[in-house]
């Protein structure tokens, strides 16, 4: 026995257990998620407490168990074997975060995937939790400022030279339909002059309140042109937060415009345009359940649109009566801190249920952990949690030529200048080194390392790293991805036909 323990002891090298992985249940069952290797267990209640007592590093109870009841002995036996076969709970202590692209100069060699354009500045809505509404200190105001065509041009030959193999160029705003003229010019230019890319897609986020037959006839026949439309649900729920800058609800001019848009593209609708929600409190099925009657009942809309939900940004809302409470939640239940998974599990674990505006909401998620890295041997390389590498995955040009890592990453340390040039030392600086300083101690430490959706645009401000916010988003982090893996785990248990569904998405199975 006295072995056994030191052999339990002796993969603790010196730092908590806790880092090994996570004991999580779903309604039926417990189960480990090792975190070095990915893999999960599904435990019963003998090698559960040993484990719960080793992540607690309860070393002495874990002694005075195997030692006095042989039901636990064999519990610790059998975890042994595990440790042996398995490679569990042999998570190594990392000494440098590795970069998405696995070399930290990447951004030296561009192999940009997408650039986005903000082509304006202006929004003709202004809807009540914008970003760029004034009170909100951590991203730009509403100017009247467009983006000029040198500047998009800068860009764009920036993409033409630096972009990778297959290339997406976005457009944003503001409202990008109010310089429609810049949108199409850049198109018309990609079109003409890229011509060492396999694959050309434009993207473009719009309120679609001003689209119009002529603007969708364009649309169309633009080759892999997507369309991502900011429809919140049905007039009730859109009309409370979307409006025009007179109070007026946008409902009715962006249903025109998204029905325009669907009509135009015909049978091409379903893959080239998408619904993105912002969801505001009160959180609650019965807003759900609004938002599901909402679009299965607009008859002309295809089912299979995307559609997805964000919650609204904490502190973007100026009536504070509509604040979400999704502070601290480390000890919250899921209904409280994630209604929408929430709501999404019942849905999805009901067999024979129409479950498709449920999966569309909760697909990413389930395939980050369906994709999930299992491993024979606990993982060698820790990447940088989330983090894009700054100027590859996306750049983001402002207006005035100002690049950021992404649209969602605010007033942070800029990139530098699309037109003067990206400032190298500062991207090492700001976003390498000082990350991963305070980061790298604090990662190796959590269970959560392998998982994690933490990235720069969640924890950054003007000045760089913000380490309060990152703490915080830690915490929300960890949370959430706990609940992702009870949703995944979940629904094997209740309904893996949802599971299955994943594979023939990936593989092409039918
Ligand atoms: S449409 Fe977008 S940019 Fe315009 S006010 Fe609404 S959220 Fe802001
Ligand atoms: S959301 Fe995060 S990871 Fe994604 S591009 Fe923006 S900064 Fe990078
Ligand atoms: S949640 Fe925080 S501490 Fe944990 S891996 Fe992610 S960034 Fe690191």
């Amino acid at each position: 026995m006295q072995e056994m323990i030191k052999k339990l002891a002796a993969l603790q090298c010196n730092h908590s257990f806790s880092r090994a992985g996570k004991i999580f249940k779903t309604k039926n069952a417990e189960y480990f998620y090792d975190a070095g290797t990915g893999k999960v267990f599904q435990c019963e209640n003998y090698e559960l407490k040993l484990i719960k007592l080793l992540l607690n590093n309860e070393w002495d109870e874990i002694e005075r168990l195997i030692n006095t009841n042989n039901e636990y002995t064999q519990a610790c036996q059998n975890i042994c074997n595990l440790i042996d076969k398995e490679h569990i709970l042999q998570i190594p202590i990392y000494k440098k975060f590795t970069n998405e692209n696995k070399n930290d100069d990447a951004f030296l060699n561009g192999n940009l995937k997408q650039m986005t354009l903000e082509v304006t500045q202006k929004c003709n809505l202004r809807c009540k939790y914008c970003i760029y509404n004034e009170d909100y200190s951590q991203f730009r105001s509403f100017t009247m400022e467009d983006m000029d065509w040198d500047t998009a041009k800068a860009a764009l030959d920036y993409a033409n030279l630096y972009g990778a193999d297959d290339i997406i160029i976005g457009f944003y705003g503001g409202e990008p339909l109010l310089n429609f003229k810049l949108v199409k010019k850049s198109i018309e230019y990609c079109l003409k002059n890229f011509k060492n890319h396999s694959e050309l897609y434009f993207t473009m986020t719009s309120n679609l309140t001003m689209m119009n037959e002529e603007m969708a006839e364009y649309f169309k026949n633009v080759p892999n042109m997507n369309v991502v439309c900011s429809l919140d649900g049905p007039q009730s729920i859109q009309d409370q937060f979307r409006v025009f800058s007179n109070n007026v609800g946008s409902f009715e001019r962006t249903i025109n415009g998204l029905k325009i848009l669907v009509e135009k593209m015909g049978e091409q609708a379903e893959k080239r345009v998408s619904i993105h929600s912002v969801l505001c409190p009160p959180f609650d099925e019965n807003k759900l359940e609004e938002m599901k009657l909402f679009f299965q009942n607009l008859t002309w809309l295809p089912k299979g649109i995307g559609k997805n939900i964000a919650y609204v940004g904490a502190g973007t809302l100026k009536d504070n009566k509509y604040q979400a409470d999704i502070n601290d939640p480390e000890e919250k239940k899921m209904e409280e801190i994630d209604p929408v998974k929430a709501w999404a599990i019942k849905e999805l674990s009901q067999q024979g249920n129409d479950f498709t505006y449920a999966f569309q909401l909760q697909h990413s998620d389930l395939m980050r952990m369906h994709v999930r890295s299992i491993l024979n041997e606990p993982a060698k390389l820790l990447f940088r949690n989330a983090c894009c590498t700054p100027g590859i995955r996306k750049m983001y040009v402002a207006v005035d030529g100002t690049v950021s890592a992404c649209e969602r990453i605010g007033n942070s340390p800029s990139l530098g200048n699309i037109v003067t040039g990206l400032d190298l030392n500062k991207i090492r600086e700001k976003y390498l080194q000082e990350y991963d300083e305070y980061s790298l101690n604090k990662c190796n430490e959590c269970w959560a390392m392998h998982l994690c959706n933490n990235c720069y645009a969640l924890c950054y401000d003007e000045n760089g790293l913000n380490q309060q916010k990152k703490d915080q988003e830690c915490v929300a982090c960890r949370k959430s991805i706990e609940n992702d893996l009870i949703e995944y785990y979940q629904l094997l248990e209740d309904n893996p036909v949802i599971i299955q569904i994943l594979d023939s998405i990936l593989y092409g199975k039918s």
